[in-house]
């Protein structure tokens, strides 16, 4: 993308600038992003770094350089010294373009477009939320997780959520989930209502049957690809855990492997563990077959009270702040997926998340490709 010239430079209202010290070179400064709490820091000379004290949007450089010099010095050569800088700036999302600045102050999700800008320049930040306008998220099961994750993305901007679950708001459900006291209604009708109350222009929608096999989810999503959205631009993610997640697991990953569509396991709760993760980019990293074979591997003795617990029918309680906590986490990977490039990938590829609600801590699971793995190994199906 050609990069749009920068006619009234300014400072990003979320980035302050402080010097440090004076160095022979000039001022060494501190450029701290205030989103993302990222501190970038330039040694600047010190004409320069009173121009750029002087960059509020309201002057453009020739004025700037103008103010500076007063009419003492070599404009011509601080003004290409000054632009040069501004570029580098701007591109690393210090400096923005008031005009840009505008069409984002304009729009009703300027505090979304302000975090976003820590990782993508001004003038592309219209283009980036058209991509989360555009991108479809497919959410199996929207009970406590599902619905907090439907809920997060549409206020975020996604523009289109696929939900599919077949059953009713019940009192038991309230803990955890968003829904309102609608027992008896259907929970894809339910949600799909809140959400337009949200957001009118969200498009919503849903299949209140149950995913039983791959048949039922490959529906879904052929329909999807077949109104020309590339695999890229969906996201599947999984908030169903019945009958358990590794058999929905296995639904999601055996129709999103062979169509390239990422997915996210948004993960649940089992004991007094949050768990979060993994996503998986297909074949750029591990699948979910490569991560349940490395999970085999581990001895089974450290999975002793799980195993007592695995039975069927079982009910686990539930606290709603983890469900949100896994919910937030499984929301933020489907925002990294669809955002994935250069500049933001998802956390959890080949990751995956525990919060310990005892000791509240939170520990990371890295795995790695599977050569041997039947889905996305050397001799995959899928490969
Ligand atoms: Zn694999």
């Amino acid at each position: 993308m050609k990069t749009p010239e920068l006619t009234y430079p300014r400072l990003r209202p979320s980035v302050a600038m402080a010097p440090v010290h004076q160095t022979v070179d000039g001022i060494l400064c501190d450029f701290f992003m205030g989103n993302t709490r990222v501190n970038r820091r330039f040694v600047i000379q010190q004409d320069l770094f009173e121009c750029l004290k002087l960059l509020d949007g309201t002057k453009n450089a020739s004025d700037v350089v103008n103010s500076v010099v007063g009419g003492k010095g070599d404009c011509d050569f601080l003004h290409k010294k000054l632009k040069s800088l501004l570029h580098v700036l701007r591109e690393k999302n210090i400096v923005e373009d008031v005009k840009m600045a505008e069409i984002s102050e304009a729009d009703p999700r300027r505090r979304v477009l302000s975090f976003l800008g820590d990782f993508f320049p001004d003038y592309r930040l219209v283009e980036v939320q058209g991509r989360l306008q555009s991108a479809v998220v497919i959410i199996c099961g929207i009970g406590g997780v599902g619905s907090w994750v439907a809920h997060f993305l549409c206020r975020s901007g996604v523009g289109h959520l696929v939900l599919i679950d077949p059953d009713v708001v019940q009192p038991s459900n309230l803990n955890r989930s968003l829904f309102p006291n609608k027992f008896g209604e259907k929970k894809v009708a339910v949600l799909s209502e809140l959400l337009r109350s949200i957001d009118p222009h969200v498009r919503v929608d849903v299949q209140d049957s149950k995913i039983q096999g791959p048949n039922d989810l490959e529906k879904v999503v052929e329909v999807v690809l077949g109104s020309s959205i590339p695999p890229r631009r969906i996201v599947v993610v999984n908030c169903a855990d019945e009958p358990n997640v590794d058999f929905t697991n296995d639904i999601i990953g055996s129709v999103c492997m062979p169509r390239h569509i990422p997915h996210v396991v948004a993960g649940g709760y089992n004991l007094h563990l949050g768990l979060m993760g993994p996503t998986v980019i297909p074949f750029r990293g591990p699948c979910l077959e490569c991560v349940s074979m490395s999970l085999k591997k581990v001895s089974p003795d450290g999975f002793e009270e799980v195993r007592k617990l695995d039975r069927p029918l079982r009910k686990l309680g539930s606290l709603g702040p983890m469900v949100g906590l896994v919910s937030a986490f499984a929301a933020n990977e489907a925002i990294r997926t669809i955002l994935n490039g250069d500049r933001l990938q998802p956390a959890l590829n080949g990751q995956r998340m525990e919060y310990d609600f005892f000791t509240g801590n939170i520990k990371t699971t890295g795995f790695e490709r599977q050569a041997n793995c039947k889905w996305c190994g050397h001799h995959g199906i899928y490969k």
